[in-house]
């Protein structure tokens, strides 16, 4: 799957949304590769690197495939709130950096380091109760990630 560094295009609601910033959705080649300092890339992987599910949404069956060198990789989102907007990665991206080389832009490393990580708590509404009308249901969600896009505001992260 692939979509552009920094488009709007958010694969994990389906949807373009305003404050999404999308990165890492490769697809079968590098666009932007290389880093000026290993040290930064040696923070940023570990930072990535065994997430786990209290900081990934969107844990679905089914697992995806690298399209470079058909790793395996994970099958769930990085959804990271950082000053007004959420970068948007598949969960393995770190694999990306490890073995293609990968270089997201400054400001991807800047809320990777430095951002709130959503949790499936963070966005999930209620769809279940069968009471709620789309329009509510739009309306809690939109309230949820007005909660997160806070979450991430410069000195406000935990
Ligand atoms: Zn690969």
């Amino acid at each position: 799957m692939y979509i552009k560094d920094g488009s709007n295009d958010d694969y994990s609601f389906g949807r373009q949304e305003e404050s999404t910033y999308s990165w890492g959705w490769l697809g079968n080649h590098v666009e932007s590769s290389g880093w000026n300092s290993e040290d930064l890339k040696k923070q940023v992987i570990e930072k990535l690197s065994d997430l786990g599910y209290e900081k990934t949404i969107y844990h679905t069956r089914g697992i995806h495939i690298c399209e470079m060198c058909g790793n395996g990789m994970g099958n769930s989102v990085i959804k990271i709130s950082y000053n007004g907007k959420f970068y948007t990665a598949p969960s393995d991206v770190v694999h990306y950096i490890k073995e293609h080389d990968y270089c997201p832009d400054d400001i991807v490393i800047e809320a990777v380091l430095n951002g709130y990580y959503l949790n499936d708590d963070d966005i999930e509404v209620d769809w279940t109760s069968g009471k709620l009308g789309e329009e509510e249901v739009e309306r809690q969600f939109k309230s949820k990630l007005e909660k997160a896009l806070m979450r991430g505001m410069r000195g406000l992260i935990k």
